[in-house]
């Protein structure tokens, strides 16, 4: 029998960014149906879920300007705490009323914001200050340009959740946070990917797993590029190395809803933030986290940390090397924990796993648990 969950159990774990989780939930206001109405983006909806769930803590809604002008700037709220990347609303011409209704793509209305403010922006700005760049090759950036050119801003109340793509992987924060406790962890890292899980972060959160008390795999299901492997297939994966090669009682798998902003060191710190909510104390960040093409430095994502004092950011974030499997040390590895050339390393490119899997050859157990390339030779097998 598991012990009951006590307050003082869940006392125990990290405090919410800002102190406490501001879940964004409620009913449903009268007069939704005369409101105007904006349909969000993709990246917004998952957002807006977010602001529901109290992922985003401290935000109440969509940033007004003040806050957009120091996340931009500084990399702060107004209030001087921590926040990496803007969480704003775009609209084409501000709505009428001191409400909005805020829709899903096909007009559902799902929350209602209370207009406090609407602004313009500079979207090349934007993308120089959080994605480094002004290119539009960059997937972040490409959707910023193609944004609408105001923003509005203001506290949402969300009334309708979407539907989860994986409702059986279903956690908010409050969620995470009573499995935690339940439990009886104090201290849980938590691992974002985006991609299948291979033997080398397998060794990564394993690693960090020996210096806490569990473990959340906690994969990104929210938009992401078109040529990533498609979350159905992720989680499928997961799912197969868990059941094989982890104790389950230290182990919490659930679905991060986020969209993929691909802005490398600053979407690491956004992730480590929004993991302190989930009841994290501990985020993983490996290199060139969140990044796309070469658009950011191998250790940018980790050395952005520096900006920050520890206390500032609270959840502590681990820095990983790229691992992989030594013949002469019999084991899993980095260049911090192995002396030996890189001949004795087993090493394949991303395209060369790709071009075994789509063969349906298996590759080399060294690399990839033969479960988990069974589950990804069979999404390449789908027609
Ligand atoms: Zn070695």
């Amino acid at each position: 029998m598991p012990a009951p969950v006590t307050a003082t159990a869940e006392a125990q774990l990290i405090r919410p960014h800002g102190g406490e989780l501001t879940e964004r939930s409620g009913e449903r206001p009268d007069g939704i149906d005369q409101l105007d109405t904006v349909r969000l983006t993709s990246r917004e909806l998952s957002d807006l879920d977010m602001l529901g769930s109290g992922a985003l803590s401290p935000l109440t809604g969509f940033m007004g300007r003040d806050d957009y002008e120091h996340v931009i700037e500084e990399m702060r709220l107004a209030t001087g705490l921590p926040w990496a990347l803007p969480v704003c609303l775009a609209v084409a011409e501000p709505p009428q009323g001191d409400r909005v209704a805020l829709a899903d793509e096909s007009g559902r209305a799902l929350a209602v914001l209370e207009i406090e403010d609407v602004f313009e922006y500079d979207k090349e700005r934007e993308a120089e200050r959080c994605f480094g760049t002004r290119d539009e090759a960059h997937p972040g950036v490409a959707r910023l340009y193609a944004q609408q050119s105001k923003y509005v801003a203001g506290p949402v109340i969300v009334f309708e959740r979407q539907e989860p793509p994986f409702p059986g992987l279903h956690k908010d924060p409050r969620d995470t946070r009573a499995a935690f406790a339940e439990r009886g962890w104090r201290r849980v890292v938590g691992f974002q990917t985006r991609n299948p899980i291979h033997r080398a972060h397998e060794y990564l959160t394993k690693c960090a797993l020996e210096t806490v008390d569990g473990l959340l795999i906690h994969p990104l299901v929210g938009e992401t590029k078109a040529d990533d492997v498609p979350a159905a297939t992720r989680v499928e994966a997961y799912e197969v190395l868990i059941e094989g090669y982890y104790p389950k009682n230290r182990v919490v798998v659930s679905a991060f809803p986020a969209a993929m902003r691909y802005a490398g060191p600053r979407e690491a710190v956004w992730h480590a933030i929004c993991r302190k909510n989930y009841g994290c104390s501990h985020f993983i960040v490996g290199r060139d986290h969140a990044g796309v093409g070469d658009y950011y430095g191998t250790y940018d994502a980790q050395l952005i940390f520096d900006e920050f004092e520890p206390h500032e950011l609270d959840i502590e974030p681990m820095f990983f090397e790229h691992s992989f499997w030594c013949r002469v040390c019999g084991q899993m590895a980095t260049a911090k924990t192995c002396p030996h050339p890189a001949d004795d390393h087993v090493f394949l490119s991303g395209t060369k796993v790709r071009e075994l899997l789509a063969n349906g050859e298996l590759p080399p157990a060294e690399f990839s648990r033969p479960e988990v390339a069974e589950v990804l030779i069979a999404a390449y097998r789908q027609p």
